[in-house]
């Protein structure tokens, strides 16, 4: 049994272990182990039936270095303090590691979103605004999507900012539909950014994508569209597991049919069929002989329990901490090569931030631009990161932290600190 997960403790310890690596003094990264600054709001909403519900809001900002703050905004029932708290930490070393001038944050709201008619949700993301306002603001701190939360929560963000303002500021929020200064590209950017570090590190280790056996954990953004590039891109995508189940094709999972059966059925696989497929249990999920696991769902998810049974060759993290430190290490022993969530979902603050550079210079830009500066960013920071690892012989998560680590104490050292 996995003991209790704590994911700020696991960024704590992946910290610690970078900072060894680097030769820091505590001096140097002692900062950076607390965020900069951590925001809980009450939100309270009218329901439809007309009862007040209070949900809990998070917004925690976790370094400002290199940047204006920077992360996602996720709607969870499991959302909490400690949750926010790492993920804003992996926002900065994410935008650390490539190279973007952000620093890093992230909100949520501790709550079950398809419990909430549209209304109910518009009002309450349209609070939350209104009491993290102080906090916000293009050159402040940038919200975009994450778990549960999408362009239209955006819209709703933007608006009530605006709204509050006076004016229309598009660039308080990344990942917006394109009628109101979304980016083209933005919606597949963490999807494509994945496939193209998947390619940069099977070219540097010599093999060929195509062919290659896949299975993704989670079917929303993240999941849905990096199994369809991945698809695209000539790999074999043999099982999918969503909160519903798993689905287990061993000729092949029709993705683009998947995709489009998810999207009119309530965003899930519940009821799919098609030939060859069948349903399997978690546990079997885990242990496919697969070459590649794909994991884009959440934290917590290869842990102690069930890392001794991996037979896949490489875990692409697409989910933000989907890998525990204990498990880190089974792996790591066991020769799995990980390439870790800062570098391999690190696609979508790199389209944000493309948006958010648009909406500052009130111009857009063709999606063969936004592709082809996303892959520039994307095949820099593998090759950095890739170039780390085998001259200080370190892991590619290790490497990957010891970049981003770098980065941000330089800076630092250079701002020095206030007062
Ligand atoms: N939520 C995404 C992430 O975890 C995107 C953040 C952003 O675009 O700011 O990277």
């Amino acid at each position: 049994m996995a003991h209790t997960y704590n994911p700020y403790e696991n960024m704590l310890a992946v910290l610690e272990e970078a900072a060894g690596k680097l030769g820091l003094c505590r001096n140097d990264y002692v900062a950076l182990r607390t965020a900069e600054r951590e925001m809980i709001v009450s939100v309270p909403v009218v329901m439809d039936d007309g009862r007040t519900e209070v949900f809990q809001g998070y917004r925690v900002q976790h370094c400002s270095t290199r940047g204006p703050y920077k992360g996602g905004v996720r709607f969870h029932p499991d959302a909490d303090l400690d949750e926010v708290k790492a993920l804003a930490a992996w926002m900065t070393w994410k935008c650390a590691v490539v190279n973007i001038p952000y620093g890093g944050a992230k909100g949520g709201i501790r709550v079950d979103p398809s419990k909430l008619s549209i209304n109910e949700l518009t009002r309450m993301t349209k609070r939350y605004v209104a009491q993290i306002l102080p906090l916000i603001g293009p050159e402040q701190d940038i919200p975009a999507p994450d778990l549960n939360t999408d362009g239209q929560v955006m819209a709703w963000m933007m608006d009530a900012y605006s709204m509050l303002k006076g004016y229309s500021v598009p660039a308080v929020v990344t990942g917006k539909p394109l009628e109101i200064g979304g980016s083209l590209g933005r919606m597949e950017a963490t999807g494509r950014g994945a496939t193209m570090t998947l390619l940069s590190y099977l070219d540097k280790v010599g093999k060929k994508g195509p062919g290659m056996t896949v299975a993704v954990q989670g079917f929303g953004n993240v999941g849905g569209t990096g199994a369809k590039l991945l698809a695209e891109a000539g790999f074999k995508v043999v099982a999918i597991n969503d909160v519903d189940g798993t689905l287990y094709n061993p000729g092949g999972i029709d993705v683009h049919r998947a995709l489009d059966f998810a999207h009119t059925h309530g965003k899930t696989l519940k009821n799919y069929e098609e030939p060859g497929a069948k349903r399997i249990s978690a546990k079997e999920f885990w242990a496919l002989p697969v070459d590649i696991l794909f994991p884009a769902a959440m934290e917590n998810q290869i842990n102690e329990d069930n890392a001794p049974a991996i037979k896949a060759g490489i875990i692409l993290e697409g989910a933000n901490g989907p890998t525990t430190v204990e498990a880190d290490a089974i792996l790591n022993a066991k020769g799995v090569a990980i390439i870790p969530d800062i570098l391999a979902n690190a696609g979508g603050v790199v389209v944000s931030y493309f948006e958010w550079v648009q909406n500052l210079e009130a111009f857009t830009w063709e999606e063969d631009e936004v592709n082809h500066k996303l892959a520039q960013i994307m095949e820099k920071a593998f090759a950095e990161v890739w170039r780390v690892s085998t001259e200080k012989k370190v892991p590619l998560r290790m490497a990957a932290y010891m970049v981003a680590l770098d980065r941000v104490v330089k800076a630092r050292k250079l701002r020095g600190i206030f007062p």
